[in-house]
């Protein structure tokens, strides 16, 4: 350069880049033609041959001929220029003119960056070849990403992987459900639950007050029958009194005639939980569990271990299940004085009082991992558990809302009707994914192979950019966008 410089005469004076305004923008513009060649290039370079095999593939799987890419709309842009304006743009095209900086033509394969732009015929195909091994959404999006390209393509993968029968059969539990207390009721003996339990070959009917936990069994002498439980009903509301409404689920025998007729003659309201959903029925499971695990500890004396628990004050503050029923301590095996024995007489306002907060307590822990369900609708389409503890979820569709979000009527292909609560169901959305399995033949030119390129560079998500508008100042200079 000093050479080439001493036939002239210079003055040589320094000034800062950012003075001279004319010479930098001339020096970041560059000649389409050979920057077009420098990208290509160093794409080609770059493309590895496993690459260069599968484009091939795909080529010849389409049965896509040199002419016939050419006639597709976005390869003629690419390869040559597109329009300044989107509304220009050929309707085949519009949804790749957001990222036409990305895109390249190698081969006759278009490329963005270095993924291959799936023609529409063939994304139910690559759908379900990326599903194979059935992983999840986020496994199946980093699968293809920087590999594999459509405009919609998040979207799809998502209808695919949710309407995929296979994945819904062995998806896992539905989250837990926000806790629903019952509410509690101003007056002892005013609303009980009741169910049947079975412990060592014998089966007992349970009932117990919702207010003052107060517990009766009754054991059912191998008879489970209506009749035998309806005596058994009678017997307790004879020493308790006519509870006003009475809660079990809605299996036998209390779904029977005879159970509906006693109901209505004794003047009680029945209401059932879900199917297959004890926590609806909260209280007489737990105090399930707890009868049985005296069972097995007090050996053959259950009723003296009803006694004690009769007798044992609860949490919080609360009397004992006899004092809030009976306003008295019952006599048992430990001694107790005469004192003791006289009934006194409980506020049942402030023991209700104690409860509201003690039920406030464990809602807010309860609820601190639960997350609601969304609420279906009759006639959406579901997967639900036939037995709650089997891992397989079975397809069927909603017939009737029971509860709303709580319980639902669902009815199998095979015309079976079966009743389940929301956490037993799961919504299948209707995407399109399992559609798009068997792909539709379409004519060559609606189809978007594409391409291309920058290996180096791993591909966006396909998420529409910002359409950039060039000041006319610069229209004679193909601009650098990042
Ligand atoms: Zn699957």
């Amino acid at each position: 350069m000093i050479l080439k410089l001493q036939c002239y005469d210079l003055d040589v004076v320094y000034i800062p880049g950012k003075d001279m305004f004319i010479a930098d923008t001339l020096s970041h513009a560059k000649f389409k033609s050979q920057e077009k060649d420098e990208e290509l290039d160093k794409t080609l370079n770059s493309l590895s041959e496993d690459l260069r095999v599968h484009c091939n593939f795909l080529v010849k799987s389409i049965n896509v001929t040199d002419k016939q890419l050419e006639k597709i709309k976005i390869m003629s842009y690419v390869k040559n220029k597109w329009p300044h304006h989107k509304c220009q743009v050929d309707d085949v095209a519009k949804v790749y003119f957001n990222f036409q900086t990305d895109l390249h033509v190698i081969d006759n394969i278009l490329f963005k960056n270095n993924s291959i732009v799936i023609p529409k015929s063939m994304q139910g195909e690559m759908l379900s070849k990326m599903h194979e091994g059935h992983c999840g959404i986020s496994a199946s999006k980093n699968l293809v990403r920087g590999i594999i390209f459509w405009p919609s393509m998040n979207a799809d993968i998502e209808n695919f992987i949710r309407d995929c029968q296979t994945c819904l059969k062995y998806s896992n539990n539905n989250s837990k459900q926000p806790l629903h207390p019952h509410n509690i009721p101003n007056l002892p003996w005013e609303k009980v639950g009741t169910d049947l339990f079975h412990f060592d070959s014998k089966t007992y009917l349970i009932v117990v007050d919702y207010f003052s936990q107060f517990v009766e069994i009754a054991l059912l002498n191998n008879s489970s029958n209506s009749q035998s439980v309806i005596i058994h009903l009678k017997s307790i509301f004879a020493r308790h009194g006519i509870a006003k409404q009475i809660f079990s689920d809605n299996g036998p025998p209390f779904n029977s005639a005879q159970f509906k007729s006693f109901c209505d003659d004794w003047g009680i309201e029945h209401k059932t939980s879900s199917p297959r959903y004890p926590q609806s029925n909260g209280l007489v499971e737990r105090t399930i569990g707890t009868i049985k695990n005296m069972l097995k500890k007090s050996g053959s004396d259950i009723y003296l271990a009803l006694l004690n628990f009769g007798n044992t004050p609860k949490s919080d503050g609360i009397s004992s299940p006899a004092k809030l029923l009976m306003s008295r301590n019952l006599r048992g095996v430990l001694p107790m004085s005469k004192n003791n024995l006289n009934p006194k007489n409980v506020s049942i306002y402030k023991e209700r009082e104690k409860m509201v907060v003690r039920q406030g307590k464990m809602k807010y822990f309860h609820d601190r991992n639960a997350r609601p369900l969304s609420r279906i609708k009759t006639g959406d389409r579901v997967v639900f558990k036939h037995k709650p503890k089997s891992d397989l979820w079975v397809p069927a569709t909603v017939v009737q809302e029971l509860v709303p979000n709580r319980s639902y009527r669902i009815r199998t292909p095979e015309g079976v009707v079966y009743e389940r609560n929301r956490v037993h169901l799961k919504k299948v959305e209707q995407g399109s994914g399992q559609q798009m399995v068997v792909p539709p033949s379409e004519p060559p030119e609606q189809q978007s192979v594409a391409q291309p390129l920058g290996m180096s560079t791993p591909v966006s998500s396909g998420r529409p950019r910002r359409q950039v508008i060039i000041p006319t100042k610069f229209k004679d200079y193909e601009l650098y966008t990042p």
